[in-house]
């Protein structure tokens, strides 16, 4: 694809504003319509993208102001699954475990109307970030099928549905959401099965974002998936993942995660600059796409203003200078 070089882009998720929690938490207990429910993502979503654009992002999302989380809002969707109650994981956080108890059917949409409204708002391009069938599974039960690999690779004909109707509609950049797939680098076979099941017959840009787990594990098996591109956190690491991906030949672009999420210690434009440049080492500039480790939505919306700010700059300046 012809892009510009250095792309900006975001990994998906930004900080929900204080006032959408509070609607949100409001429509739960039901106080408020559904109607008005919708004009507030709406609105939202609004503010959001102006955010982005503020901040100079090339390829934005809408910051996933309507999901709640990466699996149980797919899930939800999905004919097959249910929810069960909240499940506690990671110390004291908790989250709705979907649980897989029939056949996995495509039901409606996933992420279709979201491209819709965001196309309308904005002129930039646009991707869609995708929950993965590999870590839908993982983070699911599975009491339907004999094996897991089953059900990732139905899971897969689901979502390959949905790429296809978001590339009909004009989506041409869908970002594949993989956070499991480092951690079971036993199944890594699995998982590269099920992006082929994925993006078949998809005429789009694909990428694939992968953080947590130990990636020299999955590195180079990695490059055999069917994908353009390879998105991965590094900031978070102290960049000490870099040397990982000299060792071969990466063979795909790199979206290369150059932004802490979890500091609210924000950049300089220098220190990011210099962060971008260590991506050279791995494959040549026009193959690198710049973003944040992963999604911002931990952190305070003005923090991840900044941030993604000066993760703008940074780029620009970088670009001019490659451009002489
Ligand atoms: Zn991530």
């Amino acid at each position: 694809m012809n892009r510009r070089l250095l792309p900006t882009t975001v990994v998906g998720s930004y900080p929900k504003p204080n006032w959408l929690r509070r609607l949100i938490r409001e429509y739960e207990k039901g106080e408020i319509s559904d109607k008005v429910m919708r004009r507030a993502y709406d609105d939202a979503v609004k503010a959001v993208v102006k955010e982005q654009e503020l901040a100079g992002v090339d390829i934005l999302w809408d910051g996933e102001m309507r999901r709640d989380e990466m699996t149980s809002y797919f899930a939800r969707r999905i004919e097959g699954f249910t929810i069960y109650g909240e499940v506690r994981v990671w110390g004291n956080n908790y989250y709705p475990k979907p649980a897989i108890v029939d056949e996995l059917r495509y039901k409606d949409e996933l992420a279709v109307s979201d491209y819709k409204f965001l196309r309308k708002i904005t002129d930039r391009e646009i991707k869609v970030p995708i929950t993965g069938p590999y870590t839908l599974v993982d983070w699911s039960f599975n009491e339907y099928y004999r094996t897991r690999e089953e059900a990732v690779y139905a899971l897969a004909e689901v979502i390959n549905q949905e790429l296809r109707r978001l590339v009909d509609e004009g989506a041409n950049y869908i970002q594949i959401d993989d956070p499991a797939v480092p951690t079971h680098p036993e199944e890594i076979e699995v998982a590269k099965n099920s992006i082929e099941i994925v993006t078949r017959g998809v005429n789009a840009y694909i990428g694939m974002h992968m953080c947590y787990g130990d990636y020299s594990k999955i590195y180079p098996e990695i490059l055999e998936f069917d994908v353009d591109q390879i998105d991965l956190e590094f900031a978070n690491r102290g960049f000490k993942d870099v040397e990982i991906f000299k060792e071969y030949e990466f063979t795909k672009d790199l979206g290369f995660g150059c932004v802490d999420v979890h500091t609210r210690r924000i950049e300089s434009v220098e220190e990011i600059k210099d962060n971008i440049r260590k991506a050279f080492s791995i494959v040549e500039p026009k193959r690198v796409y710049v973003d944040p480790d992963c999604g911002l939505k931990l952190l305070p919306s003005e923090v991840a203003f900044e941030k993604l700010r000066n993760m703008c700059q940074a780029a620009r300046e970088l670009r001019e200078d490659l451009e002489g």
